[in-house]
């Protein structure tokens, strides 16, 4: 069962979530695909693993939208760091979810 959501709204965009094992890695959890739309994300790790991949690979789709130019050092960095940030910091998470007032 997938673990992820199967559709990201990122920069107004549909981005799809492929959650399945990746029978082709080779220290690859998950991919980005840009001319499909589509976020890869192996279903074989742990949730911790998964969520920070998904954060990984959505920060390439912000990278290559916004034209960043991020090196992958710091993709992999701003993915850790963002992983890290809101798991230190639950009591941030449900606010997301309330209306805004
Ligand atoms: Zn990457």
């Amino acid at each position: 069962m997938s673990l992820l959501p199967e559709e990201l709204d990122i920069l107004g965009m549909k981005i799809k979530v492929v959650n399945e094992e990746i029978l082709e890695k080779d220290e690859v959890y998950g991919d980005w695909d840009g001319p499909n739309l589509t976020i890869r994300v192996d279903s074989t790790g742990t949730t911790d693993q998964q969520l920070v991949t998904l954060l990984h690979e959505v920060i390439h789709v912000i990278d290559e939208f916004c034209h960043l130019r991020l090196t992958h050092q710091n993709v992999y960095l701003v993915s850790q760091l963002i992983f890290v940030f809101l798991k230190e910091n639950p009591k941030l998470l449900p606010l997301f979810l309330k209306e805004s007032v």
